[in-house]
């Protein structure tokens, strides 16, 4: 960028990039001071582009940047500049193998009781995973109704504005999902839900919301696919998608429940998670966690606890939306209308959040979203283990899947096999780590999924050959019959 005017004349100037000046006059027209002119010269395309003119008048407000659409101007005060040198370059970004710390900790709160439906209750997984998004302090929601994720919409349609929250339903899914962001920027705590190809249309978004690192939770109850596949019967083939459905690096975080009352409990974990990491949380249930209806015990307010939003509470003049410290890679928030000034761009970013299209500034924020997740992935991890501990065959499944393994895995040990069974709760990031200690003493790993193997590529990365690794696939629209499960165990056995 060129600074047009190096005296200092008014309270601050501003930085061309003539180049890449279309000479649409927004910035001339907008800026409140008028000290902006076209120059007579012409740029490589052609067009006129913006000088300051008149640089005692300017002010630094960088009204003229806000309003640029191709990011070819930006207003600066003298102070800001001059404080900006004095920090000195922006150091380089740290190698590879330096660990990213982990986030600081707010302190958690209870649960507004406004949205916590404190009984016992018998109902199925999507209302239950809307009374987790009450409880846990969403008020937004955005979504498409599409099967089988269409109850979990209703309930909230019915259920949020009687907690001071707002439903709307977009016209389709990527609208949803963006509706979350402008929400979530608004200051509220939100959520989109949906099934199928609707989680394919929000996929652009939620590139977004990772770079611009906008905390929310993405509900998707898996049915069995590709396209429109089938409707309302289960499928887990979109648990790649849920990590890398969006284009670039990028890291989330993905839980899955395989009960209703775990539709509530882990509801609440994913908002938590998306407060403390800012990032997009992937909410995986599947068709039958999602319509199956049980037993669901929602404590009192006091004893659920919610992370709250990380709000700054530097001066606003001190602020920049996406600064970091050493101790700290997540940024503070804040919110529109809270009088800090903010710039949210899905372009490569500065700690300003200004554009900063280079590859300096791209290693230092990709590898700074991508290290908030990896770095920290042995506390975001979420397994649940039961008889792996000497065990020579460990059963690994995830929601409803999970369940019939289980049964699958109890009658293998009435029979004698040593076999254990590990969940994953958490799917992303992977328990890579773990797994890699597991293989030091199991001989095999047998991974039943309804899809026709995609977590299982996850464990045979992370054994890298030190142990078998058995794919029991599925396509979809019913779910494994226990004797096959059964079957493998006890042939990995023999
Ligand atoms: S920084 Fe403000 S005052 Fe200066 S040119 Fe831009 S809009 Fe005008
Ligand atoms: S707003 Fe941007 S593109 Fe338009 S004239 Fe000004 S600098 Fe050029």
């Amino acid at each position: 960028m060129n600074q047009t005017s190096p005296e200092r004349q008014g309270k601050g100037t501003v930085f061309v990039r003539p180049e890449i000046c279309k000479g649409c006059s927004f910035c001339i027209d907008f800026c409140p001071t008028h000290c902006l002119e076209f120059t007579k010269d012409f740029n490589p395309k052609g067009y006129h582009f913006p000088v300051l003119a008149r640089p005692e008048d300017c002010s630094g407000c960088d009204l003229c940047g806000l309003y640029c659409p191709d990011f070819a101007i930006y207003g600066e005060r003298w102070k800001d500049i001059d404080a900006r040198k004095a920090k000195g370059p922006s150091p380089s970004p740290p190698p590879a193998s330096r660990p990213i710390a982990a986030p600081k900790v707010q302190d958690t709160e209870p649960a507004d009781p406004r949205g916590v439906l404190t009984g016992i209750h018998f109902m199925d997984g999507d209302h239950a995973a809307c009374e987790g998004a009450l409880a846990a302090g969403c008020r937004f929601v955005a979504g498409y109704p599409i099967t089988p994720s269409t109850e979990v919409v209703e309930r909230f349609a019915a259920r949020i504005p009687t907690v001071g929250g707002v439903f709307i339903q977009m016209e389709d899914e990527l609208a949803s999902s963006i509706a979350v962001q402008g929400a979530v920027w608004g200051g509220r705590k939100s959520l989109s839900v949906t099934s199928g190809p609707g989680f394919s249309l929000m996929m652009e978004h939620i590139g977004l919301a990772a770079m611009t690192e906008t905390p929310g939770v993405w509900v998707d109850v898996q049915r069995g696919g590709p396209s429109t596949g089938l409707p309302t019967l289960p499928g887990q083939a979109d648990m790649m998608q849920a990590k890398w459905g969006s284009h670039g690096d990028y890291e989330i975080i993905a839980i899955v429940p395989n009960s209703p009352q775990e539709c509530f409990d882990l509801m609440v974990k994913a908002f938590n998670l998306s407060e403390l990491y800012r990032c997009p949380v992937m909410f995986m249930m599947d068709e039958v966690v999602g319509h199956m209806v049980e037993r669901v015990v929602i404590p009192p307010a006091s004893e659920i606890r919610v992370v709250p939003r990380k709000w700054t509470h530097k001066p606003k003049d001190e602020y920049r939306a996406f600064a970091t410290t050493e101790d700290d890679p997540v940024p503070e928030m804040t919110k529109a209308g809270a009088g800090y000034r903010i710039h949210v761009t899905g372009l490569t970013h500065d700690e300003r959040g200004y554009p900063a299209m280079n590859a300096g500034a791209q290693a230092k924020l990709v590898r700074r979203l991508l290290g908030k997740i990896r770095d920290n992935a042995d506390r975001i991890m979420d397994v649940r283990e039961d008889g792996v501990e000497g065990a020579e065959i460990v059963v690994v499944s995830y929601g409803i899947t999970s369940r019939i393994a289980m049964s699958a895995v109890e009658e293998a040990r009435r029979r004698g096999v040593k076999v254990g069974h590990l969940r994953l709760v958490v799917a992303w990031p992977f328990p890579a780590k773990r797994m890699r200690e597991l293989a030091k003493t199991v001989k095999v790993f047998i991974m039943p999924e309804l899809n026709m193997g995609q977590m299982v590529m996850e464990i045979e990365r992370a054994v890298a050959g030190a142990a078998r690794v058995v794919s029991l696939p599925h396509a979809g629209g019913s779910v494994h019959e226990p004797e096959t499960i059964l079957a493998a165990i006890l042939e990995a056995g023999r």
